[in-house]
């Protein structure tokens, strides 16, 4: 008999592989759902590493719903607008973001670290603080009869649970055992720098900016912590994309040098920001390859299925890598809650969130939000132009930015539908 999720009958407890955003909303959204879970990661510590990530309003909608918003905006910046330059600083789009956009919920732009603190310590607070297993490293899965049963490396006894969740992230072990002939990574032909400076506030104090175009140098740069000193300093978090022929590895703690693409920057004198200036005052600077990989054709094996970053890895183009890891963790609870056997649980998420995500990486791939810059580039020849009405209208504009939100899942309507349900 396949195992049925009952409230008469207690379940074995659902193993969550993966202490990332994904892993940690799965074990906080399960638990207020009142089903049993516990959390295995390979980390014997949480360490705060990483730069700034982006929480979209269908992200902190769900995020809100699990009793997280107050804490999460207390260390995060609620940002309040985009705005997108050319190369020379010249303005060709500004668009309210979040609660003033008419959302019901804000839009987030948190230090990675600050928003694993946040979830780690609910988890630990509801779940006990025995629920994340630390120092487990996952080597292999498999389904016996009615249980999922899980490996871990050093000697460690196996798991055994009602289903196994793999959160494990770019490099994950379980998608690497389902589908051990998938082709590497897909590389776009640019590299990222990533670093975080202490700056004073620019624009509204609260704008995600973003600037120039790939072939000639691009940047993205948001506030990512308020008053970090008693100057009134903010964190401010800052992306360098830049052509680069050879991809490097995906390592999300890889030191980089400042010399390799400062000078694509070194004339970025804005009014609002001194971005080499800014550049050159962060602590550390990181690089990362901008890479996806293919949508997968299936998740799912016996009792054991994908999520977050394990399932649908994207180029970072269009704020969505940690929301669609949110949304998968809320689509996995429903479907427990709606009970049947686990296997058919398993199916009917893989059946929802494989083919939004699927839809999100191709998306990221061709016309994200940013292709505004990309699409005003190729119509100036990169020069600076007199007046962007006489380039490309506003309708083209929003075009794109609303393009890519009805895809993403988080149109006005979308948001609203998540906030009240
Ligand atoms: C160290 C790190 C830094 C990052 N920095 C940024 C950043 O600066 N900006 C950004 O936008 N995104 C960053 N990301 C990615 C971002 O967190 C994800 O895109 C998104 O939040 C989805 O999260 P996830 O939980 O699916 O994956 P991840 O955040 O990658 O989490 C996966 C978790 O699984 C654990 N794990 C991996 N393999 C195993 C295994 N075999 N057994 C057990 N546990 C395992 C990992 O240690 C990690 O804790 C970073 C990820 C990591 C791991």
């Amino acid at each position: 008999m396949p195992r049925q999720i009952d409230k008469a009958s207690p379940m074995q407890d659902i193993l969550i592989l993966g202490a990332g955003p994904a892993g940690l909303t799965l074990a906080l959204s399960l638990h207020q759902a009142g089903i049993p879970c516990r959390v295995y990661e390979q980390a014997p510590e949480i360490k705060a590493v990483g730069v700034g990530v982006n929480l979209l309003p269908h992200a902190v909608a769900e995020l809100a719903k699990l009793g997280l918003l107050e804490a999460l905006r207390k260390v995060a910046v609620t940002t309040d607008e985009a705005q997108f330059f050319n190369r020379y600083g010249q303005l060709i789009h500004a668009e309210k973001l979040g609660q003033g956009a008419g959302y019901p919920a804000p839009q987030l732009s948190i230090h990675r670290a600050d928003l694993q603190d946040v979830l780690l310590a609910a988890t630990r607070a509801r779940l006990g603080p025995d629920a994340v297993h630390l120092g487990h490293r996952v080597t292999a899965v498999e389904t016996q009869g009615t249980e999922a049963v899980v490996h871990f490396a050093d000697g460690k006894p196996s798991a055994r649970g009602s289903a196994a969740i793999a959160a494990d992230g770019v490099h994950s072990t379980v998608r690497k055992q389902f589908h051990p002939h998938e082709t590497g990574f897909h590389y776009t032909g640019y590299n990222m720098w990533r670093g975080v400076t202490a700056w004073k506030p620019f624009l509204t104090g609260a704008t995600m900016t973003r600037a120039g175009w790939l072939a000639d140098g691009k940047m993205v740069i948001y506030p990512i912590r308020n008053n970090i000193d008693a100057e009134g300093r903010q964190l401010i978090n800052w992306v360098a994309e830049v052509e680069w022929p050879n991809p490097i590895d995906r390592d999300w703690n890889r030191r980089g040098k400042l010399e390799d693409f400062l000078p694509f920057f070194a004339d970025w004198h804005f009014p609002w920001l001194d971005v080499p200036a800014m550049m050159q005052a962060a602590e550390v600077v990181l690089e990362f390859p901008m890479v996806d990989q293919d949508p997968l054709p299936w998740w799912t094996q016996g009792l054991v299925t994908l999520m977050g970053d394990a399932a649908h890895p994207m180029v970072p183009r269009g704020s969505n890598g940690a929301g669609q890891s949110i949304l998968d963790a809320v689509a996995l609870t429903k479907a427990f809650v709606s009970g049947g056997p686990v296997a058919g649980v398993l199916a009917s998420y893989e059946a929802e969130r494989r083919p939004a995500t699927s839809a999100v990486v191709l998306q990221n791939r061709k016309a994200p939000p940013d292709a505004l810059l990309g699409e005003v580039y190729k119509r100036t020849g990169n020069k600076p132009f007199g007046r962007i009405e006489d380039v490309i209208s506003r309708e083209e504009l929003l075009a794109i930015t609303n393009g890519y939100k009805q895809v993403a899942g988080y149109t006005l309507e979308d948001v609203a539908r998540r906030a009240a349900g």
